[in-house]
């Protein structure tokens, strides 16, 4: 098994419970950036999100 890309929506916004894991990170950079886009109207870089939201588990 590889590594997985896992976004907690939780420690970013304290009332979301979306999270994202996928083994493939451009999936999750993507799945990410258009929740946090359409749920949270916030537009993040996809190195933002790697290295600000995205754990790798
Ligand atoms: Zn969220």
């Amino acid at each position: 098994m590889g590594q997985a890309h896992k976004l907690d929506c939780e420690s970013a916004a304290a009332d979301c419970r979306f999270i994202i894991q996928s083994e493939n990170e451009d999936e999750a950079v993507e799945l990410a950036r258009n929740h946090m886009k359409e749920v949270h109207g916030t537009d993040y870089t996809d190195d933002e999100l790697r290295s600000e939201h995205l754990q790798v588990v």
